[in-house]
């Protein structure tokens, strides 16, 4: 069971969770929920059940907030194998799966689970996607903090096309190397054919002039606007929407150290 608690001073999420780390393609799942062409062969697309509970609650409590909100999660797998085939992709490769994982998050638009989303691929492990969506954090929608920050990138841009910039954050997120945009507000749902193709390209440059270490990590939170964050190493799609995992209840650690201090020795 997992849970999600509300820091009340810095409205930081943690999300409690027994899940282990590791490769979640490797863990057994079973009956895909769909299948999409690909290449030679076939995506299979599966929902992880221990994670899928598309959220009807609010955070409860006035101060102290908890709320098992789980929202939602499956894995776009491309092949069965522990290996990773990402770095030999073509860019019309890379093209199609973006545009894949696009569509796919217009069929989840309809179910209303959440405006977080995060659509994550260590390019060193298993040839895989790991799609969240979630109801938390709340965001303020009012303006696109991504088109703002565009207004400031200046000399922390590394590489431009006609509709993609390739920059350094202002403030980077731990392990952060780059963040890839879209120079013309667009959200991930609206992802064309040439955007999906000047990504690709990126994607390709970054992989064989930079690090093949990274996750590719498609972020889109409130104001739907995507950004992709290159993440140094393997990262867990929970990290790219701000909420840190934490794999203990504060609960049974207070018991535990509890009984340690009070048992009179
Ligand atoms: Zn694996
Ligand atoms: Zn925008």
């Amino acid at each position: 069971m997992e849970e999600f608690r509300l820091d009340p001073i810095d409205f930081t999420f943690d999300l409690i969770s027994s899940e282990k780390t590791g490769c979640r393609e490797c863990i057994p799942i079973e009956n895909a929920l769909k299948s999409i062409e690909f290449k030679k062969g076939y995506i299979r697309v599966y929902e992880m059940k221990d994670r899928v509970q598309p959220s009807r609650y609010q955070l409860d409590g006035k101060f102290f907030k908890r709320s098992n909100a789980h929202g939602y999660e499956e894995l776009i797998v491309e092949s069965e194998n522990h290996s990773s085939t990402f770095s030999s992709y073509t860019a019309d490769d890379i093209e199609k799966l973006l545009l894949i994982i696009s569509e796919r998050l217009n069929e989840l638009k309809t179910y209303e689970i959440g405006k977080n989303i995060s659509v994550s691929r260590y390019v060193n492990g298993h040839d895989y996607w790991d799609l969240v969506i979630l109801p938390i954090p709340m965001q303020n929608t009012q303006k696109c903090h991504v088109c703002e920050g565009l207004n400031y990138v200046g000399n922390r841009e590394v590489y431009k096309t006609e509709n993609i910039t390739v920059y350094v954050p202002f403030s980077p997120k731990k392990n952060e190397l780059l963040r890839i945009t879209t120079i013309k507000h667009t959200s991930i749902e609206e992802l064309d054919n040439i955007i999906a193709f000047d990504i690709a390209n990126i994607m390709i440059k970054i992989m064989g002039k930079i690090t093949k270490e990274i996750t590719f990590d498609i972020k889109q939170s409130g104001s739907d606007h995507f950004e992709i964050e290159v993440i140094a190493g393997e990262s867990d799609p929970i990290d790219a929407l701000g909420i840190t995992r934490i794999n203990y209840f504060p609960e049974d650690s207070a018991k535990k150290i509890g009984e340690k201090m009070n048992d009179g020795k």
